[in-house]
């Protein structure tokens, strides 16, 4: 055998048992399963992200009303400060029109603060590609500065799943690795909704969605809390807005076309009125609409069947027992009337008469009301008796 053969098999081999090492490597080291999570933190058991092909890079403009945070100038990258103390100036460098990590110079963050977003990023790894697993191309886009979406040159470099790229670090591993290849810009699009904390309880844990390179990656993913290595985030207020960063993770990992679209903020109130709403919330709202209902009752013509049916109608939303004695009142002083009616002039009532038995029907049937004390039955025999119920 030649020797070019020989290292062709040993390369094989060693690619071999490098797949295989996905599966085993590594144990004991992140947090331990809990009731919640099957995997430990950073599991090499947990299952590889499938390669699929990236989208063809797209044509990233900012949309209008975005904030540009780098566009290759110099006056972009003064929209970046240091992370360490002090956030002095960056000593991150910007070169032919790209903002490149500079190793052990330290995170960098922006000057201006955001919480729900859209945003966009486009980053490149080293090359030739050195180290290997977490040590290849390794950077970080970290919103709210303490959720990770992680950077990582993954192409053809296996990692523990929950820190491949995109993965939202030590939680949740991308749903695909659609990596261009080392050296290629990769295009990042995230849409962040932040926790949402009312008096230190959390009324939405927050969600993020990251498509790389146009393949959907993170589908409407909860957080978990600040995300960290080896360790299980726990879920916290991250409050309103706070500074976006950029990882150094000792790789000169490069960027550019950094832009950031603010979402409509959202607060405990906007967390309500979502479906499905909670009890609180839904009590309230429902007490809202049956006296808004009650209002427009009040300018109908007092005691009209028109106001009544309004009334029963606010009977819908809210059990008011004011209202609930007036529409009584009203059914069995309709249900009275409708019995003198003469044979020959009952037909003249049938259109009354229908309303009001739909009415009933209706509150009786979703227990809005107590059947007996409408005089339901004796409306129902009527409309029956007179073949009003079937057209
Ligand atoms: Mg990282």
């Amino acid at each position: 055998m030649k020797i070019s053969s020989i290292v062709l098999v040993l390369s094989a081999a060693t690619f071999v048992a490098t797949v295989a090492q996905a599966s085993t490597g590594q144990p004991f080291y992140g947090d331990a399963p809990d009731a919640h999570h099957p995997w430990c933190v950073h599991d090499w058991n947990r299952p590889q992200p499938p390669v699929v092909a990236p989208q063809p890079l797209k044509d990233a403009k900012p949309p209008a009303g975005a904030v540009v945070l780098f566009d290759g100038t110099e006056a972009s990258v003064n929209n970046w400060e240091a992370d360490k103390q002090g956030h002095e100036a960056t000593k991150w460098i910007l070169k032919d029109g790209v903002f490149q990590c500079v190793p052990k110079s330290g995170y960098v963050r922006t000057k201006e603060q955001f919480g729900d977003c859209q945003l966009h990023v486009e980053w490149a790894s080293p090359t030739p590609p050195e180290g290997e697993s977490q040590g290849r191309g390794n950077s970080g886009i970290f919103l709210m500065g303490q959720v990770e979406i992680q950077v990582l040159n993954n192409y053809e470099n296996p990692t523990y799943a929950d820190g491949f790229a995109c993965a939202m670090y030590a939680v949740s591993p991308p749903l695909a690795n659609a990596l261009r290849a080392p050296g290629d810009w990769q295009q990042i699009d995230i849409t962040f909704r932040r926790p949402i904390y009312k008096d230190g309880k959390c009324t939405d844990p927050g969600f993020i969605t990251v498509y790389e390179n146009g393949i959907l990656v993170q589908d409407r993913v909860q957080l978990e809390g600040p995300t960290g290595h080896m360790k299980r985030p726990e879920p916290r207020d991250l409050g309103e807005t706070a500074p976006l960063k950029l990882q150094d993770h000792g790789n000169p990992v490069k960027y550019r076309n950094i832009w950031i679209q603010p979402l409509p903020p959202r607060t405990a109130a906007d967390v309500a009125k979502t479906v499905p709403m909670t009890e609180e919330a839904t009590a309230a709202k429902r007490k809202e609409i049956a006296a808004m209902v009650r209002d427009a009752a009040a300018k109908l013509p007092a005691g009209s069947l028109d106001q009544s049916l309004r009334l029963a109608e606010s009977l819908v939303y809210e059990k008011d027992e004011a209202t609930c004695k007036t529409v009584e009142a009203f059914a069995a002083k309709f249900v009275g009337d409708l019995k003198q009616v003469p044979a020959d002039k009952i037909e003249s009532k049938k259109d009354e008469a229908k309303r009001v038995y739909n009415a009933f029907k209706y509150l009786t049937k979703f227990k809005l009301v107590e059947p007996a004390q409408l005089s339901f039955a004796e409306l129902e025999g009527i409309v029956k008796a007179h073949g009003w119920d079937k057209h």
